[in-house]
Parts: C-alpha cells; sequence; structure tokens
C-alpha cells in the first residue's frame, strides 16, 4: 500500500535514558486544577474536573523553540506534570489507574489568553486559544519504573531566569488517580495517549526573546525559547 499524499510523522518523545521513543497519540490537558490558597475554608465545593484536547502535533520537545503564535498579544504560560498512558481502559477505576501510567513529563500548555477568553465570553469552543501549532512543548519522558509515580514534588517556571510559578503537585485539586477515572468515564484511554495535568498559580504572558525553563523535581527540567 502507499498513500496518496506524504503521510504525517507519528509524533514521539524521547525517553529518558533510553534510545527508544514515545508515540504520541492524544493530548489530553486538565482544566483549573490547582487550589490558589490552601484550602483552609473547608469547602468542598469541588466540580468535576474537565478536559480539552490539543492536536498531537502541537508538541515541542524541550530546547527547541516556540514561534510566538499568531492572532494573538497575550501568550501564556502553563507548567504543568504530565503523564504518559502507557495501558489503556475505559471507566479505570482510581485504585487500578496508576497501572495505566507508563512514565512522567513536564510540559508547558501554551494558551493564547487572550483568544480563550474571546472563546468563552462568546460561548465558542475552546481550540483558538489553547488548540494551535506548537502549543504543547513537553520533554522526555521519565518511566515510572524508574521513579515511581510522583504525588508530591516541586513544580516551577521561570521566565529569563525569574521565577513566576512555583508550587508544589501535591496541590492538584484532582490529583491523578481521580484525573484518569474521570477522563476514562469519557474517552476510552489508549496506550500514547498524554494527560497535561494542569497549572499552578503564577502563569503569565511571554514575548518574543523569552527563555521559559521549568521542571518537576524528580521528573524533569524543560527549556523552550521564544522566537
Ligand atoms: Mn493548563
Amino acid at each position: 500500500m502507499s498513500f496518496v499524499i506524504t503521510a504525517p510523522a507519528q509524533q514521539t518523545l524521547e525517553v529518558d535514558g533510553t534510545q527508544d521513543r514515545f508515540p504520541v497519540r492524544r493530548i489530553y490537558c486538565v482544566g483549573r486544577n490547582y487550589i490558589e490558597h490552601i484550602r483552609e475554608t473547608g469547602n468542598d465545593e469541588r466540580e468535576p474536573p474537565f478536559f480539552f484536547q490539543k492536536p498531537t502535533d502541537a508538541i515541542v520537545a524541550s530546547g527547541g523553540e516556540f514561534p510566538y503564535p499568531p492572532l494573538s498579544s497575550n501568550v501564556h504560560h502553563e507548567i504543568e506534570m504530565v503523564a504518559a498512558i502507557g495501558k489503556g481502559g475505559k471507566d479505570i477505576v482510581e485504585a487500578d489507574a496508576l497501572d495505566h501510567v507508563y512514565g512522567y513529563a513536564v510540559g508547558i500548555d501554551m494558551t493564547r489568553r487572550d483568544l480563550q477568553g474571546q472563546a468563552k465570553e462568546m460561548r465558542r469552543p475552546r481550540e483558538p486559544g489553547k488548540a494551535f501549532d506548537d502549543a504543547a512543548p513537553c520533554t522526555p519522558i521519565v518511566p515510572a519504573a524508574k521513579i515511581g509515580h510522583p504525588d508530591k514534588a516541586r513544580i516551577w517556571l521561570a521566565v529569563n531566569g525569574e521565577v513566576r510559578q512555583d508550587a508544589d503537585i501535591a496541590h492538584m485539586i484532582w490529583n491523578l488517580k481521580e484525573t484518569i477515572a474521570h477522563l476514562s468515564a469519557s474517552y476510552e484511554l489508549l496506550p500514547g495517549d498524554l494527560i497535561y495535568t494542569g497549572t499552578p498559580a503564577g502563569v503569565g504572558p511571554v514575548v518574543r526573546g523569552d527563555v521559559i525553563t521549568g521542571g518537576v523535581d524528580g521528573i524533569g527540567e524543560i527549556d523552550i525559547r521564544v522566537t
């Protein structure tokens, strides 16, 4: 069999410490998932998590360039822990959820905040703000077999060396087990899916020439230049 046009390349990520690569199928992202203040009010007004997707070919490997996207003058960084699914499933229960995770990475959910705001206002789909070209920088994947399943670790992001986001993944409103349970109730997860698990406070704009660095302790560090 041959294709009538050039077939798109399979999107992949490096697997840390190996020559092998992780093939990426879909990119799911969790909406707002960190408390900005310590949850001392005792409120339990947790709304169910919500999800959106980014195109798979929006991945930019760490060390690469993020071309400032068109149609926006307010592009924000959102540092996020990324979980890479190794074993698929539907209606996965929390107790089994981590068995489905192959490994972890550090990603940035790049966001055209102005277009996101317009979409919200006009009750239109979220894609223009979230699902544009190059909107998903990501580090190599570190296998869980090597580092386990981190549930407490510093997550941070700096622009030109100035720290803007600094939190702990333990502060997620919906932890990864809960996220996988919810997500797999809505979509069948398959090997190759990535889940961007949400960002802590401190998001903000970037401009051309900025160097974005960030990381999750124990998983890795990302390094992206805005061009
Ligand atoms: Mn996000």
